[in-house]
């Protein structure tokens, strides 16, 4: 029951994040305004808002003009329900549940948008760092918890030297609340992570013949993010596990 209600609940959210992704900065608002289709514009009954279901019985296409609906909806949808599900298991009691909750869809949030916009949303990076600096306040101020900010000076510094060129200012930012959320060890783990499957992907990209070169602007967000994912999910924590093992 537990589990049947947090993957409704999260999917309902991640259809107000879609929401919110293809409305920010359009000047449209989120609250108000009734969805209507991206191609026909006709106004959306509550039979084609459901999430999930809506695209899998209209076989992703609009019920008026049969157009395409953008896989990004149900993608979101079962990505917020199953990360409410993860959190409604793991997570100690409501106000826990519902913090990571907020951190993980506003992760999604800069992620989706990064890959779309290539920039982050500064108001993202704020407010993670907010929530970074509540947590580590919440945990009593731990040294090893805070200390997890320091992960963003390298970022900055890169940004800093190239003048913003080689690195955007924005992910430095995106660190400094993500080092406080994971805590030193795991958020070095998730940053290491970040770097690893940003190089391969990075090598892969310049082996295509897509016409990708070095100078081409690949998002870092998103490794950042997946990285943050393994540490926080999976509960890989490399400088936490493997002192343990020796000594
Ligand atoms: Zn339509």
């Amino acid at each position: 029951m537990v589990v049947f209600s947090a993957a409704v609940f999260g999917a309902i959210a991640g259809s107000f994040l879609n929401a919110l992704l293809f409305r920010y900065n359009t000047g449209r608002s989120v609250l108000r305004g009734r969805s209507g289709c991206m191609h026909c514009g006709h106004t959306l009954g509550v039979l084609d808002l459901v999430p999930v279901l809506s695209y899998l019985l209209l076989r992703g296409r609009c019920r008026y003009c049969s157009s395409r609906i953008s896989v990004q909806y149900p993608a979101v949808e079962v990505m917020v329900g199953s990360i409410a599900v993860f959190l409604a298991l793991n997570t100690p009691d409501l106000p826990s549940f519902f913090f990571w909750l907020l951190v993980w869809i506003i992760l999604l949030f800069v992620l989706v948008y990064d890959l779309r916009h290539k920039i982050i949303p500064l108001s993202c990076s704020a407010l993670l760092a907010a929530l970074g600096l509540l947590h580590v306040y919440l945990g009593g101020f731990q040294l090893v918890d805070a200390a997890g900010v320091l992960l963003s000076v390298p970022l900055l510094f890169v940004s800093l030297i190239s003048r913003g060129q080689w690195m955007g200012w924005g992910d430095g930012m995106l660190e400094a609340g993500l080092g406080l959320l994971l805590g030193l060890t795991a958020g070095l783990t998730a940053f290491m992570l970040a770097f690893w499957s940003g190089a391969v992907v990075g090598i892969v990209l310049l082996c295509l013949p897509r016409g990708y070169t070095m100078k081409s602007e690949v998002p870092f967000a998103p490794f950042l993010i997946f990285g943050a994912a393994c540490a926080y999910f999976l509960h890989v924590d490399l400088f936490y596990t493997l002192p343990t093992l020796f000594f």
